[in-house]
């Protein structure tokens, strides 16, 4: 889960580690007027979207006075930076800087651990600077039983060429930085730039934080600022879907997908491009789906208007087809007219009755199947003849 800058400073706020003086959101110009008039000094006007490059994009905007606050804010909400439209801003005290650096500690997937980068350029486009002169990039392991000690901390800033005048605030911060990434289960803490200001301090001015969401359930606290889908540019139904505790990703084809398990729901995606589909979508139902978690989980998948059939692929272990197949048709049930048709592949534990309940149902929108291959190649031959003519639209030339 990634957090926005002023929620990932206020996380830095938390662990002492130096940064921006408080500053407060805001959603319209006349708040951002407000907060800078409260403010009463030269603040910034600073986009607030999950993605970097805000500066280049004109969403970060120095701010003399309450009426520059005022016009920045209205210029920048709204704005569209790669994708992601701008709803709130964050208004602060903006800092006199003397120089920029870069700082992050993140988790490498090649040395499987921790790993600092540090570098004396900073407040640009890291990647740049790294293809472009790589000697001025220093990259350390960390060993995570011995962690990023003072003394560490201070060799890695003076490679880096921090010079003398910061290496011992840096060196602090990078302490405080590393302690803060450790104990709130980040995968990434970047701080770019991390400034000297000119009255001495060395602050973070920005902050890029992820936080690893297996270990989001210890921190409540954390999880709950991704309650904002709409702010955070997400899709409805995937908002919808984390609130009841179920995987689901959005795609861009016709085939909706539910399957427990996600190695079952990646395989269940390749057999459906094999059979010549492609799935609109796909979600994890996960283990023990019981009727009710069923009519959630097809209620997600039916409700992206580009679905125009469903695969359902379920293997039993601990789940029980029997009741899987119960789940489908109590769920067909409480969902009421559903234009869709619904192909179910059960294998695994009690498949046979799983199959059986569905044969003698009869419900017109179930498809029972065996095997994956051909109920994939039913689904999207369903999802083909679809092209779901709107039930609407099927009215209207009936009675026509
Ligand atoms: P990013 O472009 O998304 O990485 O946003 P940053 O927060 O890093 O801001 C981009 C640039 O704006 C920084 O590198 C600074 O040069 C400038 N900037 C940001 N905050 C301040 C501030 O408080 N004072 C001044 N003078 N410049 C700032
Ligand atoms: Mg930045």
């Amino acid at each position: 889960m990634d957090l926005m800058e002023y929620q990932g400073k206020e996380l830095f706020r938390r662990y002492s580690i130096p940064t921006t003086p408080q500053g407060q959101v805001a959603t319209t110009p006349e708040q951002a007027e407000s907060l800078a008039a409260d403010y009463g000094v030269p603040v910034m006007v600073k986009a607030q979207v999950l993605t970097g490059g805000r500066g280049k994009a004109g969403g970060v905007k120095f701010c003399p006075d309450a009426a520059a606050a005022r016009d920045n804010a209205e210029r920048i909400l709204g704005l569209d930076i790669k994708g992601h439209v701008v709803r709130k801003v964050l208004v602060e005290p903006a800092s006199d800087i003397a120089e920029e650096y870069y700082l992050s500690l993140l988790h490498d997937r090649v040395s499987k651990g921790y790993k600092v980068i540090a570098s004396a350029e900073g407040g640009v486009d890291i990647e740049e600077t790294n293809r472009t002169s790589p000697e001025k990039v220093v990259k350390v392991d960390v060993d995570p039983t011995v962690g990023v000690t003072l003394a560490i901390a201070r060799d890695i800033c003076s490679r880096a060429g921090l010079g003398d005048k910061v290496l011992d605030a840096a060196s602090d911060l990078l302490v405080r930085l590393y302690a803060g990434f450790v104990q709130s289960d980040a995968t990434l803490f970047e701080v770019n730039p991390l400034v000297l200001t000119a009255d001495g301090r060395v602050i973070a001015l920005d902050s890029k934080v992820s936080i690893d969401n297996n270990a989001l359930f210890r921190h409540p606290d954390l999880a709950a600022l991704d309650d904002d889908p709409a702010a955070a540019g997400g899709d409805d139904i995937e908002a919808r879907a984390k609130a009841l505790g179920l995987q689901y990703v959005k795609l861009d084809g016709s085939v909706g997908v539910l399957g427990n398990g996600a190695g079952l729901v990646m395989s269940t995606l390749d057999v459906v491009s094999q059979a010549g589909g492609r799935a609109a979508n796909f979600l994890d139902v996960g283990g023990g789906a019981d009727a009710d978690k069923m009519a959630e989980s097809l209620s997600l998948v039916l409700s992206d208007p580009q679905v125009h059939a469903v695969l359902v692929n379920i293997f039993g272990g601990i789940t029980r087809c029997d009741l899987i197949a119960e789940g489908i048709l109590g769920a067909l049930e409480r969902l009421g007219d559903v234009p869709q048709q619904l192909v179910v592949r059960l294998d695994g534990t009690n498949a046979g009755q799983g199959r059986s309940i569905l044969t003698e149902a009869a419900h017109p929108n179930v498809v029972p199947a065996e095997k994956m291959l051909d109920a994939a190649e039913r689904a999207v031959a369903l999802a083909a003849a679809g092209d779901r003519p709107l039930i609407d639209t099927t009215t209207e030339e009936t009675t026509a």
